[in-house]
């Protein structure tokens, strides 16, 4: 029978799972996956760091988006699980930290008089009670940014004070012009209901279980998760191969790396879209534009371990997000020891603090001591903090979250029906397609592997 050879570039969640899918499909594949780093996981890293096991990129993964958890069970890790200990977080408003509204979906309040007067103007309150209507149908199959969705059915003070932060801190990005298609579609489907944005909400909070878990990760880290997946599939993953370029040969494509080069019937470009990019520029030079306008934010991370009585955090919290109107460095902090009771060792206090949004880049002009420093100064205001780590880490994830704007799956899937005339037997995934989190990117992953099979496989 004839073996299909099928490449996948790059071995992060996405890759890895575009592998395994295709490894386990029934098909006759040959599979190999050229990482250019020496290790796999990509932004899934697990490192030591104060006595811990601390994860440099994300942490968790959402429990209820159904992708990576159907994965990793498939794996025969979730039962190892762990969620958060802590589930509440505040937001830094008006010079102090409020805790978010609860219960709220994606920081909208489902109930008014659950906050403080003072944070909401009395209309927006009046709003959110009277179900929150939008001015005019959201019709389905359409798309429209999450700040003019939430800011017509809700006001601006609810935007402003919780969505953005919440949205444009996870995602180091612009709410104002984020595809509600593609970051928040429940947000969609609930302004359909016919009292309105509010009212769809709390029917979807009500059809939800309060106790479920939110998020999930591993009390190895998020880096264990993936290796384990890795493991599934080592035979065909080759790292240190940096994919230098991919050319076509009749009906074949050559990839090469430093070292050499495979011949393949199929590539899969499981990188970012900036790498996919770079590699597409001479096979398929409009699909490689497309994907280069696909704006990044970068971000870093700063690790810090403090001696237990030199910090002192809300023990019922599990951090904090800084909305952009509040000037700092700092777009967000976790407590990772509230978070995630095996990071609580009683003699360290860990914590995780963000900067970096796609209009703030503020961090990249700062070596890793002056961003401590000033990431120190915004803890000073935020927490009281007057004393120095014991240890600090800096991480840096340079061009790391995409940004979705309005129409983003619209131009995706032309994108992608681009690359099949242009270059057929090539194939795009990442977490430039769904959504940047770990559940979206296994979503692109396993539907990359399903556009193979249709093409390559014959079960
Ligand atoms: C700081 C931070 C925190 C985050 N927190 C969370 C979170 O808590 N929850 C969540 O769900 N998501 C989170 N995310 C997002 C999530 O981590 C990523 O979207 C996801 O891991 C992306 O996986 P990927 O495989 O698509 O890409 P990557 O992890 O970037 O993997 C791509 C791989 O391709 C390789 N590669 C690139 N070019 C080439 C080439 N030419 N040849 C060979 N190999 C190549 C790279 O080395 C890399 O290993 C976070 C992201 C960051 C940066």
């Amino acid at each position: 029978m004839d073996k299909k050879k099928i490449v996948v570039v790059g071995a992060g969640i996405t890759g890895l799972t575009v592998a395994y899918r295709l490894l386990n499909s029934g098909e006759n594949f040959e599979v190999i996956v050229l990482e250019s780093e020496k290790q796999t996981g990509g932004k899934l890293k697990t490192s030591h760091f104060a006595g811990a096991l601390l994860d440099e990129g994300a942490d968790a993964f959402l429990a209820r988006a159904p992708w990576a958890k159907d994965l990793f069970d498939e794996i025969g890790i979730s039962k190892e699980f762990v969620s958060p200990a802590s589930r509440s977080a505040s937001i830094w408003v008006n010079g102090s930290l409020q805790p978010l509204p609860s219960p709220n979906i994606l920081g909208i309040p489902l109930d008014p008089d659950s906050l403080p007067s003072i944070l909401l103007n009395s209309d927006d309150a009046l709003k959110i009670k009277q179900g929150g209507k939008p001015s005019k149908a959201v019709l389905e199959g359409s798309d429209i940014s999450i700040g003019s969705l939430v800011r017509d059915c809700v006001g601006d003070s609810v935007f402003e004070l919780f969505v953005d932060p919440l949205l444009g801190g996870i995602n180091a990005g612009v709410v104002d012009e984020m595809s509600c298609e593609t970051m928040a579609p429940q947000l969609l489907e609930a302004a359909r209901h016919k009292k309105g944005l509010i009212a769809g909400l709390k029917k979807m909070h009500q059809a939800s279980d309060p106790q479920a878990p939110i998020f999930y990760t591993h009390p190895n880290g998020m880096g264990h998760i993936v290796k384990k997946l890795a493991e599934r599939i080592s035979e065909s993953i080759r790292k240190d191969s940096n994919v230098i370029s991919i050319n076509r040969t009749n009906k074949q494509w050559v990839i090469e790396t430093k070292t050499g080069s495979e011949i393949a019937d199929a590539v899969v470009l499981a990188t970012s879209a900036q790498d996919a990019a770079k590699l597409l520029t001479s096979v398929s030079p409009t699909t490689s534009s497309r994907l280069s306008a696909i704006e990044h934010a970068s971000v870093s991370l700063v690790s810090l371990a403090f001696k237990n009585s030199d910090i002192n955090l809300p023990k019922d919290q599990s951090g904090f997000l800084v909305p952009k109107s509040a000037g700092m460095l700092m777009t967000a902090c976790s407590f990772s020891g509230n978070k995630w009771a095996h990071l609580d060792n009683g003699s360290q206090t860990l914590i995780r603090v963000s900067s970096g949004r796609v209009d703030d880049q503020r961090h990249d002009n700062l070596n890793d001591e002056e961003l401590v420093k000033h990431l120190l100064g915004d803890l000073a205001i935020t927490l009281g903090l007057d004393s120095q780590p014991l240890e600090f880490r800096v991480t840096r994830w340079p061009t790391a979250l995409a940004q979705f704007k309005i129409g983003h799956l619209e131009r995706m899937k032309e994108t992608f029906d681009l690359l099949a005339d242009e270059s057929p037997g090539v194939f795009l995934s990442g977490s430039y397609h769904f959504g940047v989190g770990i559940p979206a990117s296994v979503r692109s992953g396993n539907e990359a592997a399903v556009s193979v099979i249709e093409k390559f496989g014959i079960n």
